[in-house]
């Protein structure tokens, strides 16, 4: 794959292709790329810019969103295995990311920070569950959200947990900012998931959380005592005020208000037209991680559900502890395969536009227009016509 991220800078520059992508709707044939001060600030047809740079016969396209990442599980990439089930699955997890220890966590995240640019992505949403990717994002090109997760039933954390909320430093972009994440409606008191969302809310940051993944989740929140009420019973948290029984995992969030246009539900591989009708009308957002999905549940989301009542999902890649790249051409080309009724301009949109909707950073990414951020990708192909390139694109022939 001939990718190449170019990062924007203060002076005045000139960019040409043959092709270049404002937006999946929108390919141009033999037009430039103006920026300067790290915003785009014209797309002319012609330029008479004696430095212009010819980039080449592909495209110029906006760069590509990640908005569910676990970078701090990259060190556990081909050391579990998907086929013993959830459950198991998170038991070794636990028990390998302890095994690993930070400092190697940490490296293997730095590396795939640089992994996840040099394949075209250039903002994610980052789960963070032991605090190792903050500073390593702050410091790396890539902006999004970086999400603090919570868990359990413990409210006390919470004001540990705000002050890293640092303001949004709009000097800088992609602009990274930090928030909070619930972990998932079996998992987290629903106490603390309202609180986490209120402080977010507050801070006019996006609210992540697990939804409608497991089974033990869906089986919990409709009232069944066996299982994981015991789990939670047996770790001494008391679920006696926890307001569930003969509801879907999406009816309890919606009741217990957490569902609005600044929260991004991710995953939802369980969920009836009626959840999805709630999804809708609550206008939240949606991050799908179809090949996570695939691996650990055998179960995909209902792309064609979500698209009938014009939601617009985002795309994830969850961690490399459930799947083999971060690599946003890789889910594309998943979808393309699992998905064949989806429009190849709707999963483009999904792996761009849709994720910097949901992580609250368009409209300055996920397009190519003036006063859009200037970073781009440039992908060297042979196309004759924009369909072909975005077939070529989201079947990540290229
Ligand atoms: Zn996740």
């Amino acid at each position: 794959m001939k990718l190449t991220c170019i990062l924007p800078v203060a002076e005045r520059n000139v960019f040409r292709a043959r092709w270049l992508m404002v937006g999946p709707d929108r390919i141009l044939e033999n037009s430039c790329l103006e920026t300067e001060n790290f915003r785009v600030t014209g797309i002319p047809g012609r330029s008479s810019d004696a430095n212009i740079r010819d980039l080449g016969g592909g495209i110029i396209m906006p760069l590509l969103v990640n908005a569910h990442t676990h970078l701090e599980l990259s060190a556990l990439k081909n050391r579990l295995d998907y086929t013993k089930g959830f459950e198991a699955w998170v038991k070794d997890l636990l028990a390998e990311r302890d095994a690993i220890g930070t400092e190697a966590l940490a490296n293997a995240a730095f590396q795939e920070i640089d992994d996840l640019m040099v394949n075209g992505t250039g903002a994610v949403g980052e789960i963070s569950t032991l605090g190792l990717t903050a500073n390593l994002l702050s410091t790396s090109g890539l902006g999004g959200v970086w999400f603090n997760e919570v868990l359990g039933s413990n409210t006390d954390i919470l004001s540990e947990y705000v002050a890293p909320l640092p303001d949004r430093n709009t000097s800088k972009m992609p602009a990274l900012v930090f928030s909070l994440a619930g972990h998932a409606p079996h998992t987290t008191s629903p106490e603390l998931l309202r609180s986490a969302k209120k402080t977010a809310f507050e801070h006019c940051r996006p609210f992540s959380i697990h939804l409608a993944e497991s089974q033990a989740e869906s089986d919990f929140i409709n009232g069944e005592k066996g299982g994981w009420a015991k789990f939670l019973a047996s770790r001494g948290i008391d679920i006696s005020d926890w307001p569930v029984g003969n509801k879907s995992p999406v009816a309890y969030l919606d009741e217990l208000g957490l569902l609005d246009e600044t929260t991004l539900a991710v995953h939802l591989i369980r969920t009836s037209g009626q959840d999805l009708d709630i999804l809708a009308r609550t206008r939240t957002k949606v991050c799908l991680c179809p090949r996570s999905n695939y691996n650990l549940h055998q179960r995909l989301p209902d792309i064609d559900g979500l698209l009938a009542r014009g939601m617009a999902p985002a795309l994830g890649t969850d961690s490399l502890a459930s799947c083999d790249s971060l690599s946003l051409f890789d889910e594309m080309a998943f979808v393309r395969e699992k998905y064949p009724g989806v429009a190849p301009e709707t999963v483009l949109s999904m792996a761009g536009i849709n994720g910097a909707k949901a992580l609250g950073l368009a409209p300055v990414m996920g397009r190519l227009e003036k006063n859009c951020w200037a970073g781009f990708l440039y992908v060297e192909l042979e196309s004759s016509s924009p369909a072909q390139i975005i077939e070529s694109l989201t079947f990540n022939e290229i």
